[in-house]
């Protein structure tokens, strides 16, 4: 995606942005634009979103805000659906930074030509070749990188009997771009076969494969022999196909009958000790008003795997507060792959959101309830909360960021 220089304009996206940038790249008047690609894998690797995010463009020297980079890309989405996004590369990390710093324009060339041949790689083509065209910069680049030709590189490898140099043309064996695939694949078929033996998906006979990978024929190819005796269906821009339903959910999300839920949520909560109680004496105080508390309870409100419908209400559980003057109830929201989590601190386990319900009328003290239902499913996680005093219903969305 490009951002104009003012920080807030969209330029373009995908395949367009890619192209806009380049060029601005060659009259050497990129420096001020905004470029980001591959946005999602860099949330990913710093471990969530806040609502103060930066992210930092392509040139690694400045950045915006994450809002504004998912604003505009939600708005391109939705006003005005789209051609290309994602792209990848590997190479020696010193040459590639070089080369990327000083020539951005044949870095995109080069990325392009990788990414098509990527796509129509297939383990028919084992035992052939396939050509990449070798920019001029990048010979250069790896002589002042590492004071080697590219020549001198390839014979002093592993590859070099399977990879050879033609003019400004390299020429790969595919067996070796196969190779990079095995790993990956095998991967992803073991998780699926695991996926497949959970009872929430049992009666499965259809796989939709979707994402960047997705369009890999290797992949799709393992994927149709290794699950052959189910119906393997890959979307037109699988890359695309989680983006474009997450856009489509997002405005009209009565379209979504009903999904799966993706984790187990719960919220933690005390109470009174009784003498019937199982928890664990471990996790047991007495606090300042001298009542004995059992703490770290988890209420569980959906369970990873359930389906959940649209707006679907949960059921009611009671909470009140812990000391008479008391002006809010606070909920820690958490999340788990787990589908019976026992710590908070458990591995794949986070707090990812929190709920207040304020207490404005405080003369009930202890005394004071409230009925409080999840409400999954939509496009964010409501709770619907019932004044036992009063009978007056609100709902309270669930702070994310
Ligand atoms: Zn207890």
């Amino acid at each position: 995606m490009l951002i104009r220089p003012d920080g807030e304009t969209l330029d373009a996206f995908g395949y367009e942005a890619e192209n806009n940038y380049s060029d601005l790249a060659m009259e050497e008047s990129h420096t001020q634009w905004f470029y980001f690609r591959r946005f999602k894998m860099k949330l990913f690797r710093q471990g969530g979103v806040g609502r103060t995010l930066m992210l930092e463009d392509e040139t690694g020297k400045k950045g915006l805000s994450a809002k504004t980079v998912f604003t505009g890309a939600i708005k391109y989405l939705k006003n005005d659906l789209l051609k290309e996004s994602e792209k990848r590369i590997s190479g020696g990390p010193g040459v590639i930074a070089a080369f990327k710093e000083n020539h951005m324009e044949d870095y995109i060339d080069l990325f392009r030509d990788f990414e098509l041949n990527k796509r129509d790689i297939s383990t028919k083509k084992s035992g052939g070749k396939i050509n990449l065209s070798m920019p001029v910069a990048l010979v250069e680049t790896v002589m002042e990188v590492t004071g080697k030709t590219i020549k001198e590189t390839i014979l002093g490898s592993a590859y070099r009997e399977r990879i050879q140099l033609h003019g400004n043309k390299i020429r790969v064996d595919v067996d070796i771009v196969i190779k990079l695939f095995s790993e990956p694949v095998t991967s992803i078929l073991n998780h699926v076969s695991t996926l497949l033996e959970e009872s929430a998906v049992r009666g499965c006979n259809t796989i939709v494969m979707v994402g960047g990978f997705s369009e890999s024929p290797i992949l799709q190819e393992r994927v149709q022999k290794h699950f052959s005796g189910m119906s393997v269906i890959v979307p037109n821009e699988a890359g695309l196909a989680v983006l474009k339903s997450a856009v489509i959910f997002g405005h009209s999300p009565t379209n979504i009958a009903q999904r799966v839920c993706k984790f187990t949520y719960w919220y933690d909560t005390t109470h009174i000790y009784s003498d019937t109680c199982s928890h664990s004496t471990g996790r047991r105080e007495t606090n300042e008003n001298g009542d004995i508390r059992c703490y770290d309870i988890f209420k569980i409100q959906a369970k990873v795997g359930e389906k959940v419908k649209f707006y679907e209400e949960g059921p009611e559980s009671i909470v009140s507060p812990i000391s008479a003057s008391q002006n809010a109830i606070g909920f820690e929201i958490y999340a788990s792959l787990n589908p019976k989590p026992s710590h908070t601190t458990e591995k794949g386990c986070s707090e990812i959101g929190y709920l207040e319900i304020p207490i404005n009328d405080t003369s009930l003290g202890k005394g004071r309830k409230f009925g409080v239902r999840f409400i999954f499913g939509g496009t964010e996680i409501e709770v619907k909360v019932e004044d036992k005093a009063d009978k007056q219903v609100f709902r309270k969305r669930v702070d994310f960021l």
